[in-house]
């Protein structure tokens, strides 16, 4: 059987010769003749991995030396506590845009730790659009936003983005499923995090980018797991990093950079615009977002009718698509679309959804 298509949301699929060359370190890790899995992460052979993760990403990234690269666990869903531990002191306000559940989760989390100020929010619609009107309070200490939206198949344009920076507060954004899927000025962010489990790796470790000046910067006493400067201090490696994940991060992280996120974001625009516009000639399938805020990662649509949804996912699995289930909040069928789906994947899915529709369209007639 050839490898199913895989469109899950994360984890996600990764390049094929990054799962060879990982399956290779399993038995034969950078000719040590040990396994990544049982050598020790304070041996030089997985310390210049770490090493050139950290230079890797401030490479495709562009950045100096006032960023610090760190790589942690406990996914994105621990940066929602430890950006606001770190960056906000009890009383004082952070500004959050609310444009998804996990920027609701994000947002939940700081209310624990400062006051929040809702800058936007497209909850009553049920997230389907990004508000073009917002508001940041002059005093907040940081702006959060979720540049992608991966339940719900929105997405912060470079435009917007470019806005957002332009504001006189750090911005702080979750990248978790757009991370390394287009060139951004990244230098001018305050604090960037993402898991990897998206778009540049397996799950288990959470690329964090911090500006030296934020580190602390909320003046309370953290424990040292949980406050960035015991990480910036110990180059990541404080305790146990998650060395398989690191190291299979690491050859996405090469393969990302043999790309370009140019070319990336070229090929990115390409293969959603080719399954937008599918959606959009169809008959029975349409999108489930506002169109200018559609995003290039996760593809979400629908036919409207449950049955039928469902009847379209078996569908698909008999053509050998898997992982286009929509999320249960939102119904359908999401079709993330990350770097490593190739336009073939694209293409398979989008001669699966005419030949459904012909097969509809002529049972009913
Ligand atoms: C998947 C996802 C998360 C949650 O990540 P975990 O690593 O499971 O905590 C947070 N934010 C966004 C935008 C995501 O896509």
């Amino acid at each position: 059987m050839s490898k199913p298509f895989n469109f899950y949301s994360g984890p996600a699929v990764l390049p094929d010769e990054v799962l060879e060359q990982a399956q290779e370190a399993i038995l034969n890790f950078a000719n040590t003749g040990l396994s990544i899995l049982e050598i020790s992460h304070r041996s030089k052979e997985f310390t210049a991995v770490v090493e050139e993760c950290i230079a890797l990403v401030k490479e495709l990234m562009q950045l100096t030396d006032d960023h610090e690269v760190l790589f942690l666990q406990g996914g994105a869903s621990l940066q929602f506590c430890m950006v606001p531990m770190n960056l906000l002191p009890q009383d004082e306000t952070a500004a959050y845009f609310d444009t998804g559940q996990w920027a609701y989760y994000a947002l939940t989390e700081a209310s624990r730790f400062g006051n929040i100020h809702i800058a936007a929010s497209s909850r009553q619609k049920n997230y389907n659009h990004i508000p073009r009107q917002y508001e940041v309070p002059a005093n907040a200490r940081y702006l959060h936003f979720t540049s992608n939206n991966t339940i719900y198949g929105t997405q912060f344009s470079n435009d917007y983005i470019h806005q957002l920076l332009d504001s006189s507060v750090p911005v702080v954004c979750d990248m978790s499923s757009d991370i390394f899927s287009r060139p951004l000025p990244f230098h001018r962010f305050g604090l960037i995090y993402a898991s990897a489990q998206k778009n540049f790796g397996p799950a288990g470790v959470t690329l964090v980018v911090i500006h030296k000046n934020l580190a602390g910067s909320s003046g309370r006493s953290l424990p040292a797991m949980l406050d960035y400067r015991t990480h910036i201090q110990k180059r990541s490696m404080h305790n146990t990093p998650p060395c398989f994940a690191l190291y299979v991060a690491l050859l996405t992280l090469r393969w990302t950079k043999r790309l370009g996120l140019h070319q990336l974001a070229h090929t990115n625009l390409r293969k959603a615009q080719k399954l937008y516009n599918a959606i959009d000639n169809s008959a029975i399938f349409r999108g489930t977002v506002a169109r200018e805020d559609r995003s290039c990662m996760n593809v979400c649509f629908t036919t409207g009718n449950s049955d039928l949804d469902e009847k379209f996912i078996t569908f698909c699995q008999s053509h050998n698509i898997v992982g286009v289930k929509g999320y249960r909040t939102v119904g359908g069928m999401r079709a993330s679309l990350y770097n490593a789906m190739p336009e073939a994947g694209v293409d398979a899915l989008i001669a699966a959804m005419q030949e459904f529709e012909h097969r509809i369209t002529t049972d009913r007639a």
